[in-house]
């Protein structure tokens, strides 16, 4: 799918209500094992006290980006890179879980254990096309070894459980996904109407180090990356929820993707291989990272790159994206430049439209010579009304001004899309239904 038709149909999650009159019409707290569709709701109440949202390490203040943030976004990378490795930082070791793991890592566990190597496929038929949940439950496997998996070598599937759902009317569904040391992540289901695309924003960290001022994840701090299976359950669960399968991937929920490329990119690849979707049909979304846009080049995959750009020049780009600063613009397109030479796949721009910042004319028309100033990168601007988040000091732009702003765009040549808003409510808006059940210790259902 390109990005363009995904745009249009929607597969925007961030707060979504203004420019549609849908509402939410069912909210409700799914019970662990809750179905979708509002066909049951939870029955039993189970008291669960729930850590409170990630908090900004004091250190790291609202403002220009600073050594704090510096050592926040290395403190990210360092993860990222030892999630590669072991786990080591939750305690979880990745390659203890079956869920993220290519056949090849699965027929390694069989030799290790003393099975034939044909398991492994069982394996991966059991947890990536079947949902099996617990090893105890994956069928033709010898009972005495699923017992030694589980007893002796710590082994587990690596699902996480829904904690929380949203419905809205349009048939959008928000879930919180409670993880194994009890923090949660959100991720989104998009169904289009009368098409069997069904898109799945999935996040990438808990919380965000980046700041972005307008965005609700970057008002709180950063716990840590997700890993590979953290990432896959958020698909399959989409999935398994909606009884459909899953068309797209967009890795625009919580958290900047390129931070934690190790996780991402293992994802990707099960997400392609196991699940069955097309690299062409995930959509890799970031603010910019230094040296990681060359980095993801690499891997070489058919999937999308959008960039959240913004604005049109550094000056405004540094107000409301932080982060900025410590990689400028210029240099950020000359890396998406390089990134289209070398895999000839179309970047994408993400613009969000803050009223009376980035939303008139002038900035159109610079943020079209600025494209064309970098080549033809055959880009592709997605212009993204800004959805109003709590505690905001910005407006929506008017709709007169998104027109505006799209008409001139496409006067200079360049494609754009609006992206549709969809049917949530604000406090389903993007990061905030988490913030919501995080800010306090909440007493919930489990
Ligand atoms: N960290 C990634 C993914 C973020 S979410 C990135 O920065 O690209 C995907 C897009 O939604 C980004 O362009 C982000 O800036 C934008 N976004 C976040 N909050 C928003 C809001 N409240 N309204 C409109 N766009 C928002």
């Amino acid at each position: 799918m390109h990005m363009h038709s995904a745009m249009k149909t929607g597969m925007r999650v961030c707060g979504e209500q203004a420019l549609s009159r849908c509402h939410i019409h069912r909210t409700y707290i799914s019970s662990r094992y809750g179905r979708a569709n509002g066909q049951r709701v939870q029955s039993q109440r189970e008291e669960v006290l729930l850590p409170t949202m990630p908090v900004r390490n004091k250190d790291v203040t609202d403002g220009a980006w600073d050594d704090a943030d510096r050592h926040a976004v290395d403190e990210a990378l360092k993860d990222a890179e030892k999630i590669a490795r072991l786990g080591i930082k939750t305690g979880v070791d990745h390659t203890q879980v079956l869920l993220g793991q290519r056949i090849e890592d699965l027929e390694k566990l069989c030799t290790l254990t003393g099975q034939p190597t044909y398991r492994a496929k069982q394996m991966c038929d059991a947890v990536y096309r079947k949902g099996v949940k617990r090893i105890q439950d994956i069928s033709n496997i010898p009972k005495a070894w699923k017992e030694s998996l589980v007893e002796e070598h710590g082994v587990s599937v690596g699902r996480s459980t829904i904690h929380h759902r949203v419905v809205a009317a349009d048939g959008t569904q928000k879930f919180l996904l409670r993880l194994h040391d009890g923090l949660v992540v959100e991720t989104v289901g998009i169904p289009a109407d009368g098409s069997h695309r069904l898109t799945v924003c999935v996040s990438s960290q808990i919380g965000c180090p980046m700041r972005c001022t307008f965005c609700a994840t970057g008002k709180g701090g950063f716990a840590r990356n997700l890993m590979p299976h953290e990432i896959v359950d958020q698909v399959l669960t989409v999935q398994e929820e909606f009884g459909q399968r899953v068309s797209n991937v967009v890795f625009m929920g919580m958290g900047e993707p390129l931070l934690n490329i190790p996780s991402v990119m293992r994802a990707h690849e099960i997400i392609n291989k196991e699940l069955n979707i097309g690299a062409r049909h995930v959509t890799i979304s970031t603010v910019g990272v230094p040296n990681a846009i060359l980095k993801l080049a690499r891997y070489a995959t058919q999937s999308t790159l959008a960039i959240s750009i913004h604005a049109p020049n550094q000056q405004i780009r540094e107000t409301i994206v932080p982060s900025a600063k410590a990689y400028p613009l210029q240099a950020l397109m000359k890396d998406c430049s390089e990134y289209f030479r070398v895999t000839g796949r179309r970047v994408t721009f993400e613009y969000t439209l803050l009223a009376g910042v980035n939303d008139d004319v002038q900035q159109a028309k610079d943020l079209a010579a600025l494209l064309k100033e970098h080549g033809n990168m055959k880009s592709h601007v997605n212009v993204i009304p800004w959805n109003p988040v709590d505690e905001s000091e910005f407006k929506r732009p008017s709709r007169k001004n998104v027109t505006t702003f799209v008409r001139v765009l496409e006067q200079a040549g360049i494609k754009t899309s609006i992206r549709v808003t969809r049917g949530l409510e604000a406090a389903a808006a993007c990061g905030q239904l988490r913030n919501k059940h995080q800010t306090t210790p909440v007493h919930m259902d489990g």
